[in-house]
């Protein structure tokens, strides 16, 4: 720890929710561990540096059109950040009032930032936010094409993937994807991004994607230390400052309060996943018609074209729902009213999920969150996916099953348990503690 101070670490999130939150988190990780930590940011979703006052944040000038939101935005994102980031990074160097950086730590996502580093002669560190399965996935896309699973044929969707059992052809991304060839060349470049880095860190732990760790570090990136330091937000030293784009609604908490343990299906769907009219109407009202109560965020973009909710729908549950446009998603997880979380399966909600022993009923979108949920009712199986379409009797059923049934009771048992695996691995001699101890140690060693 001693010999972290003085040094400063820069990260540079993915300007999205999902790759946000683990970046901060990671910060305030490294930060109890003694580096400095500076943030380097876009206008584009820009963040709030007053929500973590210890850290030291850049905003560089690059921001995306609405129309250029829409279309491809990653990609754009790194063509418009290289000469913008270049010159942010020369001046923070050459600043004699800064701790000299030891090296930076950015999402995989963002290649650009090899060049760059590489013309500093800086060590990079990536924090892959999704799952360390998924990765092995995205991977194996050239395998997956050469055999011919890639592109995905409707006729195909549910033949096993025999070399990534236990998932399906439905279960590999770009199914509804109208350039499916585009999102294969991003993914790839992301997955190979790895081998030309000093470390790959996950939001994860040994005991949950113990199979996908080891096949990263023998066969996929056998020259590059890997460190699963995860769940992040449970780390006795992660402060729990609101890292989100759009601002909590607190009446989901005193709204929980009124309730009775154990008996709330909490409903969200991340921060980009989105439904069709007729599939939020569904939604509503299979929540409606399984009786029990329910939490659902309702984010601004859920619905492509209007929120048709019926009118007087709230009203005449008497109080059984709660509708709001962005949670405190880790307090309403953690808090006692909570039985279930209907999720899309983004991995910070799944790990989020799990830390808390909820079990979660999956409805998976698009990206990585189909293998997500492969993984948590087949491998781990702590949840129950929606199948079948998005139908209210189905959801009815599916939530009946969670929160009533025997099938449901065993679910809820093995929740506890892998919960109880997520919090031993962040104790001291636990697999994560260990692995933090480690990547400190190899921050030191390659600082430039
Ligand atoms: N989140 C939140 N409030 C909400 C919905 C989501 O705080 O109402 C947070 C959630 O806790 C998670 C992140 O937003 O940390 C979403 O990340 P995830 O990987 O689950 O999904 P994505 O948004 O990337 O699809």
């Amino acid at each position: 720890m001693e010999q972290s101070r003085g040094l400063r670490l820069i990260l540079l999130p993915l300007p999205f929710q999902g790759h946000v939150n683990p970046m901060l988190e990671l910060g305030n990780l490294l930060h109890a561990k003694g580096f400095s930590i500076t943030i380097v940011h876009t206008k584009f979703n820009s963040l709030n540096p007053s929500s973590h006052p210890h850290f030291t944040f850049h905003s560089i000038p690059v921001d995306l059109s609405e129309s250029e939101k829409a279309v491809r935005p990653i990609s754009l994102l790194n063509a418009k950040c290289v000469e913008p980031f270049r010159e942010c990074l020369a001046s923070l160097l050459s600043d004699a009032e800064e701790d000299p950086v030891a090296c930076l730590i950015s999402d995989p996502f963002f290649h650009y930032t090899r060049s760059v580093a590489e013309s500093f002669e800086l060590p990079r560190i990536l924090l892959r936010t999704g799952g360390a399965t998924s990765l092995v996935v995205y991977a194996a896309f050239p395998l997956l094409k050469e055999k011919g699973y890639l592109p995905i044929q409707d006729a195909r969707l549910e033949e096993p993937v025999t070399e990534l059992s236990p998932l399906k052809v439905k279960d590999l991304p770009g199914k509804d994807n109208s350039d499916p060839e585009s999102i294969y060349q991003l993914i790839t470049n992301m997955a190979n991004e790895p081998k030309a880095s000093s470390g790959l860190i996950f939001n994860t732990f040994e005991d949950l994607e113990q199979h996908a760790l080891a096949t990263l570090r023998q066969e996929t990136y056998p020259n590059i230390p890997i460190f699963p330091i995860g769940p992040f937000h449970k780390c006795d030293s992660a402060p729990s400052s609101s890292t989100g784009l759009l601002a909590e609604d607190q009446s989901c908490i005193s709204w929980l309060n009124t309730q009775a343990p154990k008996s709330v299906v909490y409903v969200g769907f991340g921060s980009i996943a989105a439904v069709k009219e007729a599939q939020f109407l569904e939604i509503a009202w299979g929540l409606a018609n399984s009786n029990h109560p329910f939490l659902w965020v309702v984010r601004p973009g859920l619905v492509h074209g209007s929120e048709p909710l019926p009118d007087g729908f709230l009203e005449s549950l008497n109080g059984r729902g709660h509708i709001v446009k962005w949670a405190p998603q880790k307090e309403v997880l953690a808090h006692p009213s909570v039985a279930v979380f209907w999720t899309h399966s983004g991995w910070n909600s799944t790990l989020e999920s799990i830390c808390e022993g909820v079990p979660m009923i999956c409805m998976p979108c698009f990206g990585d969150q189909m293998a997500n949920a492969r993984y948590v009712s087949d491998v781990w199986k702590v949840g129950v996916q929606i199948e079948h379409g998005i139908e209210r009797a189905e959801i009815e059923g599916t939530i009946n099953l969670l929160m009533v049934e025997k099938e449901g009771e065993e679910i809820r048992d093995r929740a506890l348990k892998l919960m109880e695996k997520a919090n031993l691995c962040l104790k001291e001699g636990g697999s994560s503690y260990q692995s933090l101890d480690g990547l400190v140690e190899h921050i030191l060693s390659i600082k430039s």
